[in-house]
């Protein structure tokens, strides 16, 4: 029962802010948006039906406003400068596409609007921070002195990988962005 009215709660403060609120004008719509879309791999936006069974089973979308079924529908509508400000909200876990009745994969349409920010408007610092530690360190995080302490308090081994091929892993991984171009697309200096 109490399980019940906390749910209830939760969706009412959470709402979905609903693209039919916003007033939209001619101007904001980019025609060749959902070409772009197309190209960098997002699929075909104007299949979706709006059904909302993404929203429904996406982890994220509870969380935020910006639900991934209004997304696919500022894509089809072409509001580039709207929808360009949201992508990264997504874990990228594919449950939207197990559940879509129009074989859409709103998981790859985020990759392909995560491509065009970084092509068009930058990588955002965060991004930048976590590509230097994978080419650094060859993890996105910095293992903390405290987190590497408790693992010995707890028995295990200091740290979580073997020095014997991280340093071979980091080579390769810098080979691999160096030759896609991934530092430089990024703006990240890997030496020579
Ligand atoms: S892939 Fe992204 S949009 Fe799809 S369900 Fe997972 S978090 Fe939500
Ligand atoms: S489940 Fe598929 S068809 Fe339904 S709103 Fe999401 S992407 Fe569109």
């Amino acid at each position: 029962m109490a399980m019940g009215r906390a749910r209830k709660e939760f969706i009412t403060s959470e709402r979905e802010r609903l693209l039919e609120e916003v007033p939209i004008v001619d101007e904001e719509c980019n025609r060749d948006f959902i070409k772009a879309i197309i190209e960098m791999g997002g699929g075909d936006v104007q299949v979706c039906l709006q059904c909302g069974n993404c929203t429904g089973v996406c982890p994220v979308s509870l969380k935020t406003e910006n639900k991934i079924r209004n997304i696919i529908k500022m894509c089809q509508m072409g509001l580039k400068e709207k929808v360009l400000s949201t992508p990264w909200v997504c874990a990228t876990c594919h449950r939207c596409y197990e559940h879509c009745p129009a074989g859409m994969n709103p998981a790859e349409l985020i990759v392909a609007l995560r491509h065009i920010v970084v092509r068009e408007l930058g990588p955002p610092p965060f991004v930048v921070s976590i590509s230097n530690n994978v080419a650094n360190l060859g993890q996105a995080v910095e293992i903390s002195d405290e987190i590497l302490n408790l693992r010995k308090k707890i028995g295990l081994n200091e740290k979580p990988f073997d020095e014997r091929y991280r340093s071979k892993a980091i080579m390769d991984l810098k080979t691999i962005m160096k030759a896609t171009g991934y530092d430089k697309l990024i703006g990240i200096d890997l030496g020579d």
